[in-house]
């Protein structure tokens, strides 16, 4: 039986699935990625820090991410195309998770967990973090948790263009269009319905809309608890060098690593009574100047001396229900996918979560990673998965 598979959204998530899909020599059918902006201004997979970790508090995002690094340091062959093999320029040069006393417990019950699964992960006391990285401010913390290898960062947006580009080498249609709702027939939907009033037809839908997943998933009548909210990243020079600096996650929700040479970005998560759905793509240089530089130089005294070099913002997808993705179907809507809430971590997820879908999509069942953990049924059983590390 040939079917018809339609995917809502042609970020890194979706042109992942679609990849997969396609490359499966058991698929036996057609992929349709439908994507309103083709130039992927606003899409987060062109906005990310694009950034790669094993250190998560949930068991499956680190399987998730032992995977989503094999999967990066072979990418070119994973992904070439006709003898073109794509460079996403993976370095490995680890994250460095900083807690104070108050944090110091939750970090080492982590650590735990974490070499339980494998991960290459060192506690470090204050003496040897001020060792090993003497630029750093060690005075109030009680220890610093780091990523040996399998993390560091990547061109995020190369990902995407080496998912797509891959993806249409092997038949999938990317049409330029909006999706304004979906004709249900029964509990199975029949068709996706464009703004301008057209329809296609087909036999499983995936919700890989980003951000805007909850307007895609309300279609369906379905209530997905995905918001987007926004992010900023600041660009800035750091004249003094900051030697062998990896992605530096401090408690006060600060955040930064090297870009390049001199380059450093960062970024800060807001609070809970600032973070609000929707807020426009607009960066407020106030937050620099008044909160992120004076955070940055309590952590590292020789970014006192730093020049702004720029800055952008973008959305997170933040699953509010408990901050890890949704994926898999929807329990009564039976050909309805989900593949959302990634919650600022699904570029370096989108490996995983691309193959996980594809198997449903294929052979009705996760073959190599189990998936099920992030369902959507946790969502309905009120049974949240929290992923307390997000960056
Ligand atoms: C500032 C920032 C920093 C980040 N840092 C990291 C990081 O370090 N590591 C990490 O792993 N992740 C990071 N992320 C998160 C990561 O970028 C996202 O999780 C990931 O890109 C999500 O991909 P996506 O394909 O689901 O969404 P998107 O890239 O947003 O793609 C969704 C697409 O769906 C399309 N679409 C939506 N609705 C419709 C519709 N109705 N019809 C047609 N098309 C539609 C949109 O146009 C869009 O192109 C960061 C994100 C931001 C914003």
């Amino acid at each position: 039986m040939t079917r018809h598979v339609v995917i809502v959204g042609g970020g890194v998530i979706g042109s992942a699935i679609a990849s997969f899909v396609l490359r499966d020599p058991a698929f036996r059918g057609t992929v349709s990625v439908v994507e309103r902006d083709p130039t992927y201004a606003r899409a987060s997979s062109a906005l990310s820090a694009s950034s790669i970790r094993q250190q998560f508090s949930t068991a499956v995002n680190v399987e998730i991410g032992r995977y989503g690094i094999a999967f990066l340091r072979r990418i070119g062959e994973e992904l070439a195309v006709g003898g073109e093999r794509p460079d996403v320029g993976l370095v490995e040069p680890g994250y460095l998770f900083l807690a104070t006393a108050a944090g110091g417990r939750a970090l080492e019950r982590q650590h735990a967990m974490q070499r339980s699964l494998g991960v290459d992960v060192a506690l470090l006391d204050p003496a040897a973090l001020a060792t090993r990285f003497p630029w750093l401010a060690v005075h109030d913390l009680a220890a610093g948790s780091l990523g040996l290898s399998g993390e560091g960062w990547f061109d995020g947006w190369g990902l995407l263009q080496a998912f797509r580009r891959h993806a249409r080498a092997h038949g999938a249609r990317y049409l330029a269009a909006d999706a304004a709702g979906f004709d249900l027939t029964g509990e199975r939907i029949a068709a996706v319905r464009f703004a301008d009033g057209s329809r296609l037809a087909g036999d499983v839908f995936v919700n890989a809309a980003g951000p805007w997943a909850a307007s895609v998933a309300r279609f369906a009548g379905v209530d997905l608890p995905v918001r987007a909210r926004r992010r900023f990243v600041f660009v800035f020079e750091c004249a003094t060098p900051i030697p062998r600096a990896p992605l530096v996650v401090d408690p006060s929700g600060l955040w930064f690593r090297p870009e390049g040479e001199r380059r450093f970005i960062a970024g800060l998560a807001p609070t809970d009574s600032e973070d609000f759905d929707d807020l426009p793509l607009v960066v407020d240089p106030k937050e620099f100047d008044d909160i992120l530089w004076p955070a940055l130089a309590a952590r590292v005294p020789a970014f006192e001396a730093i020049r702004a070099a720029g800055a952008w913002a973008g959305y997170y997808e933040m699953n509010l229900f408990d901050r890890n993705g949704i994926v898999g179907p929807h329990p009564e809507i039976a050909n309805l996918l989900f593949a959302n809430g990634f919650s600022g971590h699904g570029i370096q997820q989108s490996p995983a979560v691309g193959r996980g879908v594809a198997e449903l999509v294929v052979h009705g069942a996760f073959r190599s990673l189990d998936l099920s953990p992030l369902g959507y049924d946790r969502v309905i059983s009120g049974s949240p998965l929290r992923e307390e590390n997000v960056v």
